[in-house]
């Protein structure tokens, strides 16, 4: 935190809870996130403790064992997960913050008290699934369908680059069902481990502690009340979550922005060239400067935005300019700290080289930087 947080927005009690979840990630995460990141994955004991901890439950539904707050509390949360150093441990860890919330939103009751307590309690795995082979950004021309037999569904298709995808137990899954006009995109809750799927795990830039699948569908057998909302509404619900997945994905972009100038502010203050501290340096102050006002630019977006959500506007286009402004700051500031650090920027095991590899995931996942573009011109009518 370069500047304390603005107390117009943050109470004794969201301080209290920052406290304890930076205390979680520094005792739990970011002494293993190195480790964790090489072997490919982290320990399946880590959902039971973040739910101990009472982080997996932010956000959810008091009845299903959730903890309901404001947008603030997300934001922290989001924020603070950063400094573990690997956007791998916690996107596998915190993945039913997107697979889950549909289901919470317009699920049946009788899966959701099935479904929802196992996962705020660390005990089941959750996932979204709507990215498909031909494509992840026209939502609407999936091709995985759910054809209705009687008092179940059968699916039939692929997804991929699905984040927790070879660990879930739930997936969210888009898909298309056959409406009065044509097919239209309906979300359906799949048990991962039913007759039918199979998935295969993929290799990437970064991110190596999470998993991220491809999983297909065959003649998936899967009960009509297990549909989310009514058949047709899938698109609405992803739209309706995106506001906020879009607003703690930013939350997380500020969070490693600030985690890249921690660390190439530290390297300066000690690096000693030419009889000089690097932090001595106009050049290497300047580039600090630059990070910081990025840094407090795209924090004052982001509280903005979280009051207005939580007064209940829906500022989708400024929404999606933050999203795109704050990957953009931790994409500068990941890179300005990797050339802070010189060579051990460059290094396997330092914090700053896991998270350059990390940003670009961040400018694609929960709507790329280009298609934020083409809804904010859409938004502001031109
Ligand atoms: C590590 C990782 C984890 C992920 N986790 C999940 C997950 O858990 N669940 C899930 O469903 N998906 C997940 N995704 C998928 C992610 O949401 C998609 O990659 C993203 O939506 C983009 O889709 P795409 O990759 O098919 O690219 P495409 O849609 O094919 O787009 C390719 C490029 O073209 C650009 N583009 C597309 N259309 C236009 C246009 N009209 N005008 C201009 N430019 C355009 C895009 O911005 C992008 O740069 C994950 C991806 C990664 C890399």
């Amino acid at each position: 935190m370069l500047q304390k947080p603005n107390p117009r927005y943050y109470t004794d009690d969201h301080e209290e809870f920052r406290r304890s979840v930076r205390r979680f990630i520094f005792k739990e995460v970011e002494p293993y996130a190195n480790d964790w990141d090489e072997a490919g994955e982290f320990p399946k004991d880590l959902y039971k403790k973040a739910a101990d901890a009472g982080l997996l439950q932010v956000g959810f539904p008091e009845q299903y064992g959730g903890i309901e707050c404001d947008s603030f509390y997300k934001v922290i949360l989001f924020e603070e997960r950063a400094w573990g150093g690997s956007g791998g441990v916690v996107s596998g860890l915190f993945s039913h913050t997107i697979g889950a919330p549909h289901l919470a939103m317009a699920g049946q009751d009788s899966v959701k008290s099935a479904v929802l307590p196992k996962i705020l309690a660390g005990e089941k795995i959750a996932a979204l699934a709507v990215t498909e082979p031909s494509g992840g950004s026209d939502v609407a021309s999936i091709k995985t369908t759910a054809k209705l037999k009687g008092d179940h569904y059968l699916i039939n298709g692929s997804k991929t680059f699905i984040t927790s995808g070879m660990r879930a137990d739930y997936l969210t899954v888009a898909v298309k069902t056959e409406g009065e006009n044509g097919p239209e995109v309906s979300l359906i809750l799949i048990d991962a481990n039913s007759p039918g799927i199979t998935r295969s795990p993929l290799k990437k830039m970064g991110w190596w502690a999470s998993d991220t699948a491809e999983i297909f569908f065959t003649d998936c057998r899967v009960p009509v009340e297990n549909l989310i909302g009514k058949e047709g509404e899938g698109f609405r619900l992803l739209m309706k979550n995106f506001n906020n997945e879009r607003l703690a994905l930013a939350a997380a972009s500020c969070g490693y922005a600030q985690v890249c100038f921690h660390d190439a502010y530290q390297w300066a203050k000690n690096r000693v060239t030419f009889g000089k501290h690097l932090s001595e340096r106009q050049v290497i102050r300047h580039k600090l400067v630059d990070m910081a006002t990025k840094i407090e630019a795209t924090r004052a977006m982001i509280d903005d935005l979280a009051s207005r959500l939580d007064a209940g506007e829906l500022p989708f286009a400024q929404i999606a300019m933050l999203k795109n402004f704050s990957t953009q700051t931790f994409q500068f500031c990941a890179d300005a700290a990797v050339q802070t650090l010189g060579g051990m920027g460059f290094m396997r095991g330092t914090r700053v080289e896991r998270l350059y590899r990390e940003v670009k995931v961040m400018m694609i996942g929960g709507g790329s930087e280009e298609i934020m573009k083409d809804l904010i011109a859409k938004r502001l009518g031109f």
